[in-house]
This record gives C-alpha cells, structure tokens and sequence, in this order.
C-alpha cells in the first residue's frame, strides 16, 4: 500500500501514515497517521496537476526532518 516515501510519525512513530485529500475538498491535501490521527501540514493544488498528495507528502517529510533536529 506504501505509494510514497514516507517517513514515519513524528509523533508515535507508525509508519501507518499516507496522503489524504481534505473531506468536503477537492484540492487540499494532508498525511495523516492512521494510528493516532496526527495531521500533517495542509498542500494546496493549484492547478489538476494531481501533484496534491505528492505534496503533501513532501510536506510531511520535511516537517518530520525539523523536528528530529530538535
Ligand atoms: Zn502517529
């Protein structure tokens, strides 16, 4: 089921994470940890270049990045 590189939940570590389009929207995109319901940073497409949950998840990846920096 894994479509993207992702990286795990910065929050609980599953890696039971993936890109979802925004119930009641058809252009904004989110990862969400299916084990405890973390969200990540909201991705805006633009244009029908279905790159919405490419995005997002490019998002994810690179807030996850900060936080292990912590
Ligand atoms: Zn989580």
């Amino acid at each position: 089921m894994a479509k993207y590189k992702m990286k795990s939940c910065p929050f609980c570590f599953s890696t039971d994470v993936g890109p979802w389009r925004m119930l009641g929207s058809n252009r904004f995109y989110h990862v969400k940890c299916s084990a405890c319901g973390a969200l990540g940073p909201m991705f805006e497409e633009f244009d029908s270049s279905k790159k919405g949950m490419e995005g997002s998840v490019r998002l994810w990846n690179k807030r996850n990045m900060i936080f292990n920096q912590d």
